[in-house]
Protein backbone atom coordinates (compact mmCIF):
# COMPACT_ATOMS: atom_id res chain seq x y z
CA UNK A 1 0.00 0.00 0.00
CA UNK A 2 1.56 3.63 -0.29
CA UNK A 3 2.08 5.69 1.95
CA UNK A 4 -0.41 7.70 3.31
CA UNK A 5 0.43 11.51 2.17
CA UNK A 6 -1.07 14.88 1.72
CA UNK A 7 -3.90 14.83 -1.03
CA UNK A 8 -4.89 11.01 0.03
CA UNK A 9 -8.07 10.04 -0.53
CA UNK A 10 -9.73 8.63 2.14
CA UNK A 11 -13.26 6.98 3.40
CA UNK A 12 -14.03 6.50 7.03
CA UNK A 13 -16.59 4.27 7.41
CA UNK A 14 -18.19 4.43 10.78
CA UNK A 15 -18.03 7.85 12.92
CA UNK A 16 -18.66 6.42 16.11
CA UNK A 17 -17.84 8.91 18.93
CA UNK A 18 -14.14 8.09 19.15
CA UNK A 19 -12.34 6.10 17.22
CA UNK A 20 -13.57 7.17 13.64
CA UNK A 21 -13.87 11.45 14.86
CA UNK A 22 -10.41 10.64 15.70
CA UNK A 23 -9.46 9.01 12.60
CA UNK A 24 -11.11 11.64 10.34
CA UNK A 25 -9.20 14.76 12.55
CA UNK A 26 -6.33 13.00 12.48
CA UNK A 27 -5.90 12.61 8.14
CA UNK A 28 -7.78 15.90 7.88
CA UNK A 29 -4.63 17.60 9.89
CA UNK A 30 -2.61 15.58 7.98
CA UNK A 31 -4.16 17.09 4.15
CA UNK A 32 -6.32 13.96 3.67
CA UNK A 33 -9.61 14.42 1.64
CA UNK A 34 -11.57 12.98 4.26
CA UNK A 35 -15.25 11.71 3.44
CA UNK A 36 -16.87 9.97 6.55
CA UNK A 37 -19.58 7.79 6.03
CA UNK A 38 -22.05 6.63 8.82
CA UNK A 39 -25.46 4.37 8.75
CA UNK A 40 -26.63 6.91 11.69
CA UNK A 41 -28.40 9.74 9.96
CA UNK A 42 -27.04 13.88 10.78
CA UNK A 43 -29.23 14.02 13.67
CA UNK A 44 -28.34 11.34 15.59
CA UNK A 45 -25.12 12.14 14.76
CA UNK A 46 -25.00 15.73 15.73
CA UNK A 47 -22.70 15.96 18.45
CA UNK A 48 -19.66 13.54 16.84
CA UNK A 49 -20.09 16.42 13.86
CA UNK A 50 -20.07 19.15 15.78
CA UNK A 51 -16.56 17.80 17.18
CA UNK A 52 -15.78 16.77 13.47
CA UNK A 53 -12.36 19.29 11.84
CA UNK A 54 -14.47 21.19 9.24
CA UNK A 55 -12.79 20.03 6.12
CA UNK A 56 -14.25 16.13 6.44
CA UNK A 57 -17.39 15.45 4.35
CA UNK A 58 -19.88 13.94 6.29
CA UNK A 59 -22.27 10.78 4.39
CA UNK A 60 -24.75 10.14 7.04
CA UNK A 61 -27.40 7.54 6.93
CA UNK A 62 -25.24 6.13 3.88
CA UNK A 63 -23.49 3.17 3.74
CA UNK A 64 -23.66 2.44 0.09
CA UNK A 65 -20.92 0.72 -1.99
CA UNK A 66 -21.60 4.25 -4.65
CA UNK A 67 -19.35 5.98 -1.85
CA UNK A 68 -16.77 4.47 -3.36
CA UNK A 69 -17.19 5.87 -7.27
CA UNK A 70 -15.04 9.22 -6.61
CA UNK A 71 -11.47 7.20 -6.69
CA UNK A 72 -11.46 6.53 -2.90
CA UNK A 73 -7.28 5.44 -2.30
CA UNK A 74 -8.12 3.91 1.56
CA UNK A 75 -10.67 2.88 3.87
CA UNK A 76 -10.66 3.90 7.39
CA UNK A 77 -12.31 0.93 9.42
CA UNK A 78 -13.69 2.11 12.95
CA UNK A 79 -13.50 -0.96 15.53
CA UNK A 80 -17.58 -0.48 15.91
CA UNK A 81 -18.04 -1.26 12.35
CA UNK A 82 -18.16 -5.48 11.03
CA UNK A 83 -15.54 -5.70 8.56
CA UNK A 84 -18.17 -7.85 6.46
CA UNK A 85 -20.47 -5.04 5.21
CA UNK A 86 -20.91 -4.66 1.52
CA UNK A 87 -19.56 -1.09 1.51
CA UNK A 88 -16.08 -2.58 2.73
CA UNK A 89 -16.67 -6.19 0.45
CA UNK A 90 -16.96 -4.16 -2.45
CA UNK A 91 -13.52 -1.73 -1.42
CA UNK A 92 -11.34 -5.27 -1.39
CA UNK A 93 -13.00 -6.20 -4.37
CA UNK A 94 -11.77 -2.77 -6.06
CA UNK A 95 -8.49 -3.53 -4.80
CA UNK A 96 -8.90 -0.23 -2.01
CA UNK A 97 -6.86 -0.91 1.18
CA UNK A 98 -8.87 -1.26 4.03
CA UNK A 99 -7.43 -0.96 7.40
CA UNK A 100 -8.32 -0.16 10.95
CA UNK A 101 -7.66 2.89 12.90
CA UNK A 102 -5.54 1.34 14.99
CA UNK A 103 -2.88 0.34 11.51
CA UNK A 104 -3.53 4.02 10.71
CA UNK A 105 -1.90 5.35 13.81
CA UNK A 106 0.75 2.65 13.84
CA UNK A 107 2.16 3.90 10.41
CA UNK A 108 2.69 7.10 12.45
CA UNK A 109 3.38 5.92 15.90
CA UNK A 110 6.89 6.47 16.99
CA UNK A 111 8.43 4.85 19.97
CA UNK A 112 8.26 1.13 21.47
CA UNK A 113 4.88 -0.77 21.40
CA UNK A 114 3.41 -3.22 23.91
CA UNK A 115 -0.25 -4.43 22.39
CA UNK A 116 -2.77 -6.87 24.57
CA UNK A 117 -5.95 -8.47 23.64
CA UNK A 118 -7.98 -11.63 24.79
CA UNK A 119 -11.22 -12.03 25.54
CA UNK A 120 -11.23 -11.17 29.80
CA UNK A 121 -8.87 -8.65 31.12
CA UNK A 122 -7.17 -6.56 27.98
CA UNK A 123 -8.19 -3.02 29.93
CA UNK A 124 -7.26 -4.49 33.31
CA UNK A 125 -3.34 -5.23 32.10
CA UNK A 126 -3.30 -2.52 29.83
CA UNK A 127 -3.81 -0.16 32.96
CA UNK A 128 -1.85 -2.26 35.13
CA UNK A 129 1.29 -2.61 32.08
CA UNK A 130 1.08 1.43 31.92
CA UNK A 131 1.31 2.29 35.64
CA UNK A 132 4.03 -0.45 36.04
CA UNK A 133 5.76 1.11 33.35
CA UNK A 134 5.73 4.59 34.68
CA UNK A 135 6.97 3.84 38.03
CA UNK A 136 9.97 3.07 36.40
CA UNK A 137 10.42 6.18 34.34
CA UNK A 138 9.44 5.36 30.87
CA UNK A 139 7.40 8.42 29.52
CA UNK A 140 4.14 5.80 28.96
CA UNK A 141 0.82 6.23 26.81
CA UNK A 142 -1.96 3.95 27.33
CA UNK A 143 -4.89 4.06 24.40
CA UNK A 144 -6.57 1.74 22.06
CA UNK A 145 -9.90 -0.09 23.06
CA UNK A 146 -9.24 0.99 26.61
CA UNK A 147 -11.45 4.68 25.33
CA UNK A 148 -8.51 6.38 23.69
CA UNK A 149 -8.52 6.10 20.00
CA UNK A 150 -4.71 5.61 19.28
CA UNK A 151 -4.62 7.81 16.54
CA UNK A 152 -5.31 10.18 19.26
CA UNK A 153 -1.27 9.17 21.21
CA UNK A 154 0.09 9.83 17.66
CA UNK A 155 1.21 13.33 18.10
CA UNK A 156 2.67 12.51 21.79
CA UNK A 157 4.77 9.92 20.78
CA UNK A 158 8.32 9.89 20.18
CA UNK A 159 11.36 7.46 20.02
CA UNK A 160 11.37 7.20 23.92
CA UNK A 161 7.78 6.58 24.36
CA UNK A 162 6.21 3.31 25.40
CA UNK A 163 2.25 3.07 23.66
CA UNK A 164 0.66 0.14 25.15
CA UNK A 165 -2.12 -0.32 23.71
CA UNK A 166 -5.58 -2.67 24.06
CA UNK A 167 -6.74 -4.13 21.02
CA UNK A 168 -10.22 -6.11 20.41
CA UNK A 169 -10.41 -8.65 17.87
CA UNK A 170 -12.25 -6.40 15.91
CA UNK A 171 -9.66 -3.94 15.52
CA UNK A 172 -7.42 -6.80 14.89
CA UNK A 173 -8.80 -8.25 11.60
CA UNK A 174 -8.07 -4.91 9.87
CA UNK A 175 -4.33 -4.83 10.86
CA UNK A 176 -1.87 -4.50 7.87
CA UNK A 177 1.79 -3.70 9.07
CA UNK A 178 0.77 -3.04 12.89
CA UNK A 179 3.95 -5.22 15.19
CA UNK A 180 3.78 -4.87 18.79
CA UNK A 181 7.33 -5.20 20.15
CA UNK A 182 5.52 -7.09 23.18
CA UNK A 183 2.54 -8.62 22.25
CA UNK A 184 0.17 -10.59 24.70
CA UNK A 185 -2.70 -12.60 24.43
CA UNK A 186 -4.53 -13.23 27.97
CA UNK A 187 -7.02 -15.79 27.43
CA UNK A 188 -9.61 -17.36 24.69
CA UNK A 189 -12.71 -17.22 26.23
CA UNK A 190 -16.38 -17.15 24.35
CA UNK A 191 -17.28 -13.26 23.21
CA UNK A 192 -19.06 -11.86 20.28
CA UNK A 193 -20.38 -14.89 19.14
CA UNK A 194 -23.28 -13.10 17.61
CA UNK A 195 -20.37 -11.15 15.19
CA UNK A 196 -18.38 -14.54 14.60
CA UNK A 197 -19.75 -17.31 13.08
CA UNK A 198 -17.11 -19.90 14.68
CA UNK A 199 -15.10 -19.28 17.73
CA UNK A 200 -11.68 -20.58 15.17
CA UNK A 201 -12.22 -17.04 13.85
CA UNK A 202 -12.46 -15.39 16.44
CA UNK A 203 -9.09 -16.94 18.32
CA UNK A 204 -7.60 -16.27 14.23
CA UNK A 205 -8.32 -12.98 14.45
CA UNK A 206 -6.58 -12.48 18.53
CA UNK A 207 -3.79 -14.40 17.16
CA UNK A 208 -2.86 -11.43 14.12
CA UNK A 209 -1.65 -9.51 17.35
CA UNK A 210 1.79 -11.19 16.52
CA UNK A 211 1.48 -12.20 12.94
CA UNK A 212 4.22 -9.73 11.67
CA UNK A 213 6.34 -10.20 14.76
CA UNK A 214 9.86 -11.50 14.62
CA UNK A 215 11.91 -13.34 16.98
CA UNK A 216 13.01 -10.12 18.47
CA UNK A 217 9.84 -9.48 19.79
CA UNK A 218 7.96 -11.18 22.79
CA UNK A 219 4.86 -13.09 22.90
CA UNK A 220 3.22 -13.46 26.11
CA UNK A 221 0.30 -16.02 26.66
CA UNK A 222 -1.81 -17.55 29.28
CA UNK A 223 -0.31 -21.81 29.65
CA UNK A 224 -3.57 -22.75 31.10
CA UNK A 225 -5.80 -21.65 28.54
CA UNK A 226 -5.80 -24.69 26.13
CA UNK A 227 -7.36 -23.53 23.26
CA UNK A 228 -4.35 -20.69 23.41
CA UNK A 229 -1.38 -22.83 24.39
CA UNK A 230 -2.91 -25.62 21.45
CA UNK A 231 -2.83 -22.72 18.70
CA UNK A 232 0.41 -20.79 18.88
CA UNK A 233 2.26 -23.00 17.24
CA UNK A 234 3.65 -20.36 14.26
CA UNK A 235 4.18 -17.73 16.48
CA UNK A 236 7.65 -16.13 15.60
CA UNK A 237 8.48 -14.26 18.27
CA UNK A 238 9.96 -15.54 21.47
CA UNK A 239 7.46 -16.88 23.43
CA UNK A 240 6.52 -16.13 27.07
CA UNK A 241 3.83 -18.27 29.46
CA UNK A 242 2.29 -18.03 32.64
CA UNK A 243 0.22 -20.43 34.76
CA UNK A 244 -1.16 -20.88 37.78
CA UNK A 245 0.26 -23.91 38.22
CA UNK A 246 3.00 -25.40 35.80
CA UNK A 247 6.70 -24.61 37.53
CA UNK A 248 7.94 -24.41 33.77
CA UNK A 249 6.64 -20.90 32.69
CA UNK A 250 8.08 -18.15 32.72
CA UNK A 251 5.86 -16.73 35.21
CA UNK A 252 4.23 -18.94 37.98
CA UNK A 253 2.44 -19.61 41.13
CA UNK A 254 3.81 -21.20 43.91
CA UNK A 255 2.98 -20.88 48.16
CA UNK A 256 1.35 -17.64 47.24
CA UNK A 257 4.45 -15.84 45.83
CA UNK A 258 4.94 -15.30 41.57
CA UNK A 259 7.82 -16.37 40.63
CA UNK A 260 9.17 -15.36 37.28
CA UNK A 261 11.82 -16.95 35.47
CA UNK A 262 14.26 -14.45 33.46
CA UNK A 263 17.99 -15.27 32.09
CA UNK A 264 18.73 -18.56 33.67
CA UNK A 265 17.21 -17.68 37.49
CA UNK A 266 13.66 -18.06 39.17
CA UNK A 267 12.71 -15.02 41.44
CA UNK A 268 10.21 -14.95 43.44
CA UNK A 269 9.06 -11.32 43.17
CA UNK A 270 5.13 -10.54 43.91
CA UNK A 271 2.83 -11.19 46.54
CA UNK A 272 -0.97 -10.87 44.90
CA UNK A 273 -2.13 -10.87 48.87
CA UNK A 274 -0.73 -7.45 48.43
CA UNK A 275 -2.51 -5.99 45.16
CA UNK A 276 -5.84 -4.19 45.72
CA UNK A 277 -7.25 -6.15 42.52
CA UNK A 278 -8.77 -9.18 43.92
CA UNK A 279 -9.19 -12.68 42.71
CA UNK A 280 -7.13 -15.44 40.62
CA UNK A 281 -7.95 -13.20 37.44
CA UNK A 282 -5.98 -10.60 38.57
CA UNK A 283 -3.03 -12.88 39.35
CA UNK A 284 -2.90 -13.84 36.04
CA UNK A 285 -3.42 -10.06 34.52
CA UNK A 286 -0.16 -9.12 36.88
CA UNK A 287 1.61 -12.47 35.86
CA UNK A 288 1.35 -11.49 32.22
CA UNK A 289 1.57 -7.28 33.04
CA UNK A 290 5.40 -8.66 34.51
CA UNK A 291 6.83 -10.92 31.66
CA UNK A 292 5.27 -7.83 29.49
CA UNK A 293 7.66 -5.58 31.37
CA UNK A 294 10.29 -7.51 31.53
CA UNK A 295 10.18 -8.19 28.17
CA UNK A 296 10.51 -4.72 27.30
CA UNK A 297 12.73 -3.77 29.45
CA UNK A 298 15.27 -6.50 28.14
CA UNK A 299 14.64 -5.06 24.86
CA UNK A 300 15.63 -1.55 26.10
CA UNK A 301 18.59 -2.84 27.45
CA UNK A 302 17.21 -2.89 30.94
CA UNK A 303 17.44 -4.87 34.17
CA UNK A 304 13.87 -5.66 35.44
CA UNK A 305 13.93 -3.67 39.00
CA UNK A 306 11.48 -6.39 40.57
CA UNK A 307 10.86 -4.43 44.21
CA UNK A 308 9.92 -1.24 42.07
CA UNK A 309 8.02 -3.55 39.96
CA UNK A 310 5.90 -5.07 42.29
CA UNK A 311 5.47 -2.05 44.35
CA UNK A 312 3.55 -0.61 41.18
CA UNK A 313 1.15 -3.58 41.23
CA UNK A 314 0.74 -2.96 45.03
CA UNK A 315 -0.27 0.59 44.42
CA UNK A 316 -2.18 -0.15 41.15
CA UNK A 317 -5.97 0.82 42.27
CA UNK A 318 -7.69 -1.36 39.55
CA UNK A 319 -10.30 0.47 37.34
CA UNK A 320 -14.07 1.33 38.19
CA UNK A 321 -16.67 -1.11 36.81
CA UNK A 322 -14.30 -3.87 37.15
CA UNK A 323 -14.63 -5.94 40.94
CA UNK A 324 -14.95 -2.33 42.29
CA UNK A 325 -16.06 -2.15 46.00
CA UNK A 326 -19.29 0.53 46.14
CA UNK A 327 -19.25 0.36 49.64
CA UNK A 328 -21.16 -1.66 52.65
CA UNK A 329 -24.82 -1.30 53.96
CA UNK A 330 -27.03 -3.23 56.27
CA UNK A 331 -23.91 -5.81 56.70
CA UNK A 332 -23.60 -6.15 52.34
CA UNK A 333 -20.85 -5.72 50.54
CA UNK A 334 -21.66 -4.56 46.91
CA UNK A 335 -19.55 -5.25 44.41
CA UNK A 336 -19.81 -3.42 40.80
CA UNK A 337 -18.68 -5.50 37.69
CA UNK A 338 -20.88 -3.87 35.51
CA UNK A 339 -17.90 -4.85 32.90
CA UNK A 340 -18.36 -8.31 33.39
CA UNK A 341 -20.24 -8.72 29.57
CA UNK A 342 -18.77 -12.26 29.33
CA UNK A 343 -19.38 -15.70 30.82
CA UNK A 344 -15.39 -15.89 31.79
CA UNK A 345 -15.92 -12.68 33.52
CA UNK A 346 -18.88 -13.56 35.63
CA UNK A 347 -17.04 -17.35 36.70
CA UNK A 348 -14.24 -15.33 37.57
CA UNK A 349 -15.90 -12.91 39.82
CA UNK A 350 -17.48 -15.99 41.59
CA UNK A 351 -14.66 -17.48 42.20
CA UNK A 352 -13.09 -14.25 43.74
CA UNK A 353 -15.57 -14.13 46.52
CA UNK A 354 -16.17 -15.77 49.55
CA UNK A 355 -19.49 -16.45 51.46
CA UNK A 356 -22.90 -15.67 50.54
CA UNK A 357 -23.86 -13.76 47.05
CA UNK A 358 -26.60 -12.36 45.99
CA UNK A 359 -25.77 -11.77 42.39
CA UNK A 360 -27.40 -8.87 39.79
CA UNK A 361 -27.30 -10.51 36.68
CA UNK A 362 -28.84 -9.73 32.46
CA UNK A 363 -29.00 -7.58 29.49
CA UNK A 364 -28.38 -7.88 26.03
CA UNK A 365 -27.44 -11.67 25.94
CA UNK A 366 -24.75 -12.07 23.22
CA UNK A 367 -25.45 -15.02 21.40
CA UNK A 368 -23.30 -17.35 24.06
CA UNK A 369 -24.60 -20.38 25.65
CA UNK A 370 -25.35 -19.17 29.00
CA UNK A 371 -26.25 -22.54 30.83
CA UNK A 372 -22.86 -22.58 30.95
CA UNK A 373 -23.07 -20.59 34.48
CA UNK A 374 -25.35 -22.67 35.46
CA UNK A 375 -22.80 -24.96 37.66
CA UNK A 376 -20.78 -22.02 38.74
CA UNK A 377 -24.15 -19.95 39.94
CA UNK A 378 -26.06 -22.52 41.48
CA UNK A 379 -22.73 -23.85 43.44
CA UNK A 380 -21.50 -20.03 44.74
CA UNK A 381 -25.26 -17.97 44.39
CA UNK A 382 -27.60 -17.89 47.26
CA UNK A 383 -30.45 -15.50 45.19
CA UNK A 384 -30.66 -14.33 41.35
CA UNK A 385 -31.96 -11.13 40.58
CA UNK A 386 -32.17 -10.68 36.49
CA UNK A 387 -32.45 -7.22 35.12
CA UNK A 388 -33.21 -6.65 31.46
CA UNK A 389 -34.49 -7.95 28.20
CA UNK A 390 -32.59 -11.35 28.95
CA UNK A 391 -34.60 -11.89 32.10
CA UNK A 392 -37.57 -14.11 31.00
CA UNK A 393 -34.81 -16.31 29.15
CA UNK A 394 -32.68 -16.19 32.53
CA UNK A 395 -35.11 -17.47 34.53
CA UNK A 396 -35.80 -20.64 32.59
CA UNK A 397 -32.18 -20.99 32.33
CA UNK A 398 -31.06 -20.42 35.58
CA UNK A 399 -34.76 -22.06 37.50
CA UNK A 400 -33.09 -24.29 40.06
CA UNK A 401 -31.47 -21.24 41.60
CA UNK A 402 -34.06 -18.81 43.75
CA UNK A 403 -34.39 -15.84 41.31
CA UNK A 404 -36.59 -13.05 40.33
CA UNK A 405 -36.66 -10.45 38.03
CA UNK A 406 -36.09 -6.16 38.58
CA UNK A 407 -38.09 -4.00 37.03
CA UNK A 408 -34.84 -1.57 37.48
CA UNK A 409 -31.74 -0.67 39.78
CA UNK A 410 -33.13 0.50 42.59
CA UNK A 411 -35.75 -2.42 42.46
CA UNK A 412 -32.77 -4.83 41.89
CA UNK A 413 -31.18 -3.31 45.25
CA UNK A 414 -33.64 -3.55 47.45
CA UNK A 415 -34.88 -7.05 46.31
CA UNK A 416 -30.98 -8.25 46.73
CA UNK A 417 -31.21 -6.73 50.23
CA UNK A 418 -34.45 -8.82 51.01
CA UNK A 419 -32.92 -12.06 49.82
CA UNK A 420 -29.33 -11.45 51.32
CA UNK A 421 -28.24 -11.87 55.12
CA UNK A 422 -25.61 -9.88 56.94
CA UNK A 423 -22.24 -10.61 55.73
CA UNK A 424 -23.27 -11.54 51.82
CA UNK A 425 -21.99 -9.75 48.94
CA UNK A 426 -24.42 -8.00 46.26
CA UNK A 427 -22.77 -8.65 43.10
CA UNK A 428 -23.58 -6.95 40.32
CA UNK A 429 -21.98 -8.65 37.02
CA UNK A 430 -24.16 -9.15 34.24
CA UNK A 431 -22.51 -11.01 31.63
CA UNK A 432 -24.41 -9.70 29.29
CA UNK A 433 -24.15 -5.93 27.18
CA UNK A 434 -25.90 -2.94 28.85
CA UNK A 435 -27.41 -1.69 25.42
CA UNK A 436 -30.90 -2.98 26.84
CA UNK A 437 -31.34 -0.12 29.78
CA UNK A 438 -28.34 1.95 29.26
CA UNK A 439 -25.60 3.56 26.28
CA UNK A 440 -23.01 1.43 28.07
CA UNK A 441 -21.05 -0.22 30.57
CA UNK A 442 -20.12 2.60 32.88
CA UNK A 443 -23.59 3.82 32.75
CA UNK A 444 -24.80 0.82 34.19
CA UNK A 445 -22.20 0.68 37.00
CA UNK A 446 -22.77 4.31 37.73
CA UNK A 447 -26.57 3.31 38.07
CA UNK A 448 -25.63 0.32 40.32
CA UNK A 449 -23.56 3.35 42.15
CA UNK A 450 -26.60 5.60 42.49
CA UNK A 451 -29.07 2.78 43.29
CA UNK A 452 -26.65 1.88 46.38
CA UNK A 453 -26.34 5.67 47.61
CA UNK A 454 -30.56 6.16 47.59
CA UNK A 455 -30.53 2.68 49.45
CA UNK A 456 -28.35 3.57 51.83
CA UNK A 457 -29.86 7.18 52.16
CA UNK A 458 -33.08 5.48 52.85
CA UNK A 459 -34.71 6.89 49.88
CA UNK A 460 -35.07 3.06 48.56
CA UNK A 461 -37.21 1.20 51.40
CA UNK A 462 -36.52 -2.44 50.89
CA UNK A 463 -37.89 -3.90 54.27
P1 LIG B 1 -11.73 -6.33 28.99
O1 LIG B 1 -11.11 -5.02 28.65
O2 LIG B 1 -11.07 -7.49 28.31
O3 LIG B 1 -13.22 -6.37 28.90
P2 LIG B 1 -11.51 -5.68 31.83
O4 LIG B 1 -10.18 -5.54 32.45
O5 LIG B 1 -12.25 -4.44 31.51
O6 LIG B 1 -11.36 -6.60 30.54
O7 LIG B 1 -12.41 -6.62 32.75
C1 LIG B 1 -13.69 -7.03 32.26
C2 LIG B 1 -14.29 -8.04 33.19
O8 LIG B 1 -13.52 -9.23 33.19
C3 LIG B 1 -14.38 -7.61 34.64
O9 LIG B 1 -15.57 -8.16 35.15
C4 LIG B 1 -13.16 -8.23 35.28
O10 LIG B 1 -13.35 -8.47 36.67
C5 LIG B 1 -13.03 -9.54 34.50
N1 LIG B 1 -11.64 -9.98 34.31
C6 LIG B 1 -10.51 -9.22 34.40
N2 LIG B 1 -9.43 -9.97 34.10
C7 LIG B 1 -9.88 -11.22 33.80
C8 LIG B 1 -9.23 -12.45 33.42
N3 LIG B 1 -7.90 -12.52 33.28
N4 LIG B 1 -10.03 -13.53 33.22
C9 LIG B 1 -11.37 -13.46 33.38
N5 LIG B 1 -12.03 -12.34 33.74
C10 LIG B 1 -11.30 -11.23 33.95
Amino acid sequence: MKEIATGTSVLVVGLGYRSGLAACNFLAVKGCRVVVSDVKTREELADTIGRLDARVEVSAGNQEPSLLDGGVDLVVLSPGVPAAIPLVAEARRRGIPVIAEIELAFRFLRGRVVAITGTDGKSTTTSLVGHVLRSLGFRTLVGGNIGIPLVSLVDESSDDTVSVIELSSFQLETIERFRPDVAAILNIGTDHLDRYSSMDEYFGAKLRVAMNQSADDSFVYNMDDPVLSAGIGNIEARRLGFSMANKDADAFLEKDTVFIRDNGTVKGVLDPSRMRLIGVHNVQNAMAALLMVVSLLRKSGREPDYPLMAEACYSFEGLAHRMERVGLFGGRLFINDSKATTIGAVEMALKSLSGGVVLILGGRTKGDDYSRLLGPIAERVRFLVLIGESSREFARIFSEVPNESAADMDDALARAMRASVGGDTILLSPACASYDMYSNFEERGEAFRASFTRLSSGEISWT
